[in-house]
């Protein structure tokens, strides 16, 4: 927007180009414009001088515009600048705890030779194995999803890279941006990078323990366990119900009176149903927990937000002591 404009009766004679004001501008048709922002004060030599010279009385002047003076904008620049209220706190909501979007490693095995001498050595095996790869690591798995949970979730808030999404990347533009709009309406002399703002709650490390699963704390791992051993079916034995097993004959050399001799060899048939059972088992506690584990994280991530809004203001107040 502009004060000053050209109507249709200028027949582009140029004597007002000869005045030599940067405002006027000539396309290349030879039309003249008014360049977009022009603001000449009623009483200006500048609005004096082309009104006089134009033959055709082309220029029309608005008194009714009001262009902001630099003064007054940066006023306002500094304004929002001292308005800065910080990145808000997130809640649960803006990181869900999807119990089955992660990945648990559950372990294999497809069952055992025949090796055991009855049907009841055979399961005792199968169990005792059960216990060895999955149930005895139940811990593991519930620190594998909370972490896979943390590592996606929590990535924007611990991190400060355009690419991680990082909300504290994000925010330091737009204060940069304002910095930027300052820096060019002040008439101070300002210190190379003024517009700068790289502020951060310093927790990059931080993060990359978080995805390792050492800052997801024991007493989120217990409480995800406790609701599971509280199932009326997430005892050891209560798995036995999925363990099977097969008998053969086996050839074991010459009887008492010449024959042939068998006997019977059993052998544990796949854990997969067992583990599979024991990994729902897991997924559903995990989802009774589920508030817990989002609300430990909002916790943390506040945290972090708290420590990212103290520094930047404080960041932001030494810069505004000096426009
Ligand atoms: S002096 Fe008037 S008529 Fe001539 S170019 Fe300028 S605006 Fe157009």
């Amino acid at each position: 927007m502009s004060n000053l404009s050209i109507n249709s009766k200028c027949i582009k004679c140029g004597s007002c180009l000869s005045l030599g004001y940067d405002f006027l501008k000539e396309d290349r048709e030879g039309a003249i414009e008014v360049k977009e922002g022009t603001f000449l004060e009623n009483d200006s030599v500048e609005l004096k001088s082309i009104m006089e010279i134009c033959p055709l009385g082309a220029f029309e002047y608005d008194k009714s515009v009001r262009i902001e003076s630099n003064k007054e904008q940066l006023e306002k620049v500094k304004e929002k600048l001292k308005n800065w209220k910080g990145i808000a706190h997130i809640t649960a909501e803006n990181i869900p705890f999807d119990e089955n979007k992660y990945q648990m490693n559950m372990p294999y095995d497809s069952g055992s030779s025949y090796t055991y001498s009855s049907d009841n050595a055979a399961l005792k095996a199968a169990e005792d194995k059960f216990y060895n790869i999955a149930y005895s690591k139940i811990d593991a798995f519930i620190l594998q999803v909370i972490s896979q949970y943390r590592g996606e979730m929590l990535l924007p808030y611990y991190t400060y890279e355009a690419d991680t999404n990082s909300v504290y990347y994000k925010e330091n533009l737009k204060i940069k941006e304002m910095l930027s709009q300052a820096e060019k309406l002040s008439k101070k002399d300002l210190c190379s990078g003024f517009s700068d703002f790289d502020v951060n709650p310093s927790s990059d490390s931080t993060y990359k323990m978080l995805k390792k699963g050492e800052l997801v704390g024991d007493n989120l791992v217990d409480s995800v366990h406790r609701e599971f051993s509280s199932g009326s079916y997430s005892g050891l034995s209560s798995y036995r119900m999925y363990f099977d097993y097969d008998e053969t004959e086996r050839y074991a050399g010459k009887g008492l009176f010449g024959g042939d001799k068998y006997v019977s060899k059993y052998c544990y048939r796949s854990l997969y149903e067992a583990i599979t059972e024991l990994e729902k088992d897991l997924r559903s506690a995990l989802k009774y927990r589920k508030d817990q584990i989002q609300n430990h994280a909002v916790e943390v991530v506040n945290a972090l937000i708290d420590t990212y809004n103290k520094k930047a203001m404080e960041e932001l107040n030494r810069k505004l002591d000096v426009l």
